[in-house]
């Protein structure tokens, strides 16, 4: 049962075996599994359900309700990055790229080095990548699909010796529309909201949607309960709501589960919570053609070059909409319009780099989270190399110019160009960045001092709270994190199923 909470009594009071809050990558897998294995299950989203092919191609419209805050979110720092979230039925996985990573050996490796996680070995994962992958459809993008904008990059890339492959996406039927971060209207990408959710709410989990957690209750160091408000089409309070449970499952991603743990003051001996944010700084770099490539038309996100992913650096297409893609070039006035004059002849490509920059996520003044991030060193670093990389690609595929987003270098006319980029000394004020994964703002590891849960993703300091989502995460992971976040969501239920 899917049921937005306008549909229920103002004072809703209910019991269950466990409650996940958040509807995301972390919380549609947690209600499929514990709902399937008999447990009463509530799953509660503050976001609205949507009908996706409603939207057709009205992508503001999208923005303004689907996104948080309508797209607006920023981390605070140098430089100021935004940091889109999802806010609906299926969390950021209804506007996110479809790509799909499992998470990569080393990796885990690395975080068993780094924080213990007892138990979390990359085999004990390998069945629950196989359940995500079955889930949701997942195969490599075709040739068909990719459109020229990914086809261009791959040549380019191919002549400098390097090895684009196409992403491994979960849009079975995917007709290449080119509007994945708008919400598939094909209905093509199996995001949460046409996975996992239907999957759950068919073994019996009560979905509620338009309903935000505000409280969590414990009793003598257990999970005991959450309460919230149901909210309006406007998104005002329009009743409360309780749900009594012996477990809860906070999935509301890397910025507002460690936000509903500070405010509740809750489950932070450790003082982790909120801190050691990693967001994947990404930079796009857009190549000026001379003939029409039509870039917006195939899938956005279709192709992925990992030469240099050992130093951090992955390269992986993109592409927007006009009126978005205006925002993201280094121009205004007349030459902005110049620009967008030759939307046709455009392609464009994303770098994002495995920061070791760390932020933090705060109870602000007026009460909502605050986020803080600043780029440093090392990583301003490692995007500096990825555009000159990915610019020496365009050049190669044949591009007039390119632009980059670095102030100062907006416009590189030549490959001769790109060596005074080379040379130059590129401060982190000079960087236009965006980031699409938060992560690591409430870390798992055996040390109680050091992370906030532990490697089976309960709380170290309340019994029966977990956290299923991308705040669990010990550091940057490099690759895109969802098809991670739905496996070890699984790893977590399978072990509160045993207990
Ligand atoms: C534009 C874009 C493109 C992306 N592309 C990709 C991609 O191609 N591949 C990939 O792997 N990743 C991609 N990502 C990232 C990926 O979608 C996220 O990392 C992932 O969805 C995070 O999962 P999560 O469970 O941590 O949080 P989310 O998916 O964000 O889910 C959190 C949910 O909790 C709800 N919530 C928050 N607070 C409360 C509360 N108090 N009460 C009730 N509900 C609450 C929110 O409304 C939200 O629905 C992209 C992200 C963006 C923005
Ligand atoms: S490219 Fe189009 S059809 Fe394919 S998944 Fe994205 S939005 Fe859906």
């Amino acid at each position: 049962m899917i049921v937005d909470s306008s549909a229920l009594a103002t004072d809703f009071h209910e019991t269950a075996d466990a409650v996940v809050v958040g509807s995301g990558a972390g919380g549609a897998p947690m209600a499929f599994a514990l709902a399937s294995a008999g447990m009463k299950v509530y799953l509660i989203e503050e976001g609205k359900q949507y009908d996706i092919s409603g939207f057709k191609r009205n992508s503001w419209k999208v923005m303004r309700d689907m996104y948080r805050d309508s797209g607006t979110v920023l981390t605070l720092g140098v430089p100021s990055i935004p940091l889109p979230l999802g806010n609906a039925l299926g969390g950021t996985t209804i506007i996110n790229s479809g790509t799909c990573f499992r998470t990569p050996e080393n990796v885990l490796s690395q975080w068993k080095k780094q924080s213990g996680l007892t138990g979390l070995e990359y085999s004990r994962l390998i069945p629950h990548f196989e359940t995500v992958e079955k889930m949701l459809g997942i195969s490599d993008a075709t040739e068909e699909t990719v459109g020229a904008n990914n086809i261009l990059f791959a040549e380019g890339a191919k002549k400098l010796g390097l090895h684009p492959k196409p992403l491994p996406r979960n849009a079975p039927g995917c007709k290449g529309a080119g509007l994945c971060v708008f919400g598939c209207p094909n209905g093509a990408k199996q995001s949460m909201e046409k996975s996992f959710i239907p999957a759950a709410s068919q073994k019996g989990a009560a979905v509620i949607t338009s309903a935000r957690v505000e409280k969590i209750l414990i009793e003598n160091k257990k999970a005991k309960s959450v309460s919230g408000s149901f909210r309006d089409g406007n998104k005002n309070k329009r009743g409360i709501f309780r749900i009594d449970a012996p477990v809860i499952i906070l999935s509301c991603g890397a910025i507002y589960t460690p936000y509903l743990l500070l405010k509740n003051k809750l489950a932070n001996s450790s003082g982790q919570a909120g801190k050691n944010l990693h967001i994947h700084p990404a930079a796009k770099v857009v190549g000026l053609f001379k003939d029409k490539i039509n870039s917006w038309s195939g899938i956005p996100q279709g192709y992925y070059v990992d030469d240099y992913a050992h130093e951090g650096i992955m390269f992986e297409g993109f592409f927007l909409p006009p009126t978005f893609l205006s925002f993201a070039l280094p121009a205004f006035g007349m030459d902005l319009k110049k620009y967008m004059a030759g939307y046709c002849k455009m392609a464009g490509f994303g770098i994002m780099v495995t920061d070791t920059s760390r932020g933090k996520v705060t109870v602000g003044i007026d009460n909502a989270p605050m986020v803080f991030y600043s780029v440093n060193r090392a990583d301003t670093e490692k995007i500096k190399k990825g555009i000159e990389i990915a610019s020496r690609v365009y050049f190669a595929a044949g591009a007039e110019k390119i632009l980059v987003p670095l102030l100062g270098f907006d416009e590189i006319t030549s490959p001769e160009e790109l060596k005074i980029l080379h040379e130059a000394e590129i401060k982190p004020s000079q960087l236009e960045l965006s980031a699409f994964h938060p992560m690591g703002t409430c870390r798992m590891g055996d040390n109680p001092k050091q992370s906030v849960v532990n490697s089976y993703l309960e709380t170290h300091d309340v019994k029966g709270l977990y956290i299923a989502d991308a705040s669990v995460f010990p550091s940057s992971l490099g690759v895109n994190p969802q098809v991670t976040i739905m496996a070890l969501s699984l790893w977590c239920a399978e072990n509160i199923i045993k207990k």
